[in-house]
């Protein structure tokens, strides 16, 4: 029914590119609620790699997130500059700035960020640096989907306390 159809197609404004959200798979029924949906945290995704780019994107909109996938550091700067993340997951080895000083630029341009780095296997020191530079959080690669999640949901219920706490 109608109901099914209430913000999707709401937000469309002249001159904005076309939402994350048209891009979504299909609901797979009528259970999905699209209350959810209209709440939805902006994902970006700072990954090089094809592959493991293409694994995050899909996992994070199955389970509902809206993503943002930037392929160089210089692409997560101006994402971040145009849209609206909440959370990034920010691959360190990226083929243009160094992932630390992509982390140091989005973390000054917007403090509430929640930045998740993305290391190869007992890169402890750039765990450390990255963590200096204005990190919250790191997972190793090869990335568990399972922990990923379960990261991006502490996360995501610090960032739902802090808007709550905020006046505004
Ligand atoms: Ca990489």
């Amino acid at each position: 029914g109608a109901r099914y159809r209430t913000s999707a197609t709401s937000s469309h404004s002249p001159g904005v590119r076309a939402p994350v959200s048209e891009r979504l798979p299909e609901p797979t029924g009528p259970s999905v609620p699209l209350a959810t949906l209209a709440v939805m945290t902006q994902v970006l995704v700072v990954e090089d790699d094809d592959a493991i780019g293409a694994l995050l994107e899909r996992s994070l909109r199955s389970h509902g997130y809206e993503v943002v996938w930037a392929r160089s550091g210089q692409a997560a700067v101006r994402a971040a500059q145009h849209e609206t993340p909440d959370m990034v997951l920010l691959d360190l080895g990226l083929p243009d700035l160094d992932g630390v000083e992509v982390c140091r630029q989005l973390r000054s341009g917007r403090p509430g960020l929640v930045i998740i780095m993305l290391t190869a296997r007992d890169e402890e020191i750039d765990v450390v640096v990255g963590l200096d530079a204005g990190a919250d959080d790191y997972l190793t690669k090869p990335i568990r989907l399972g922990e990923l999640h379960a990261r991006l949901r502490a996360h995501g219920r610090r960032l739902g306390a802090a808007d709550e706490a905020s006046p505004r």
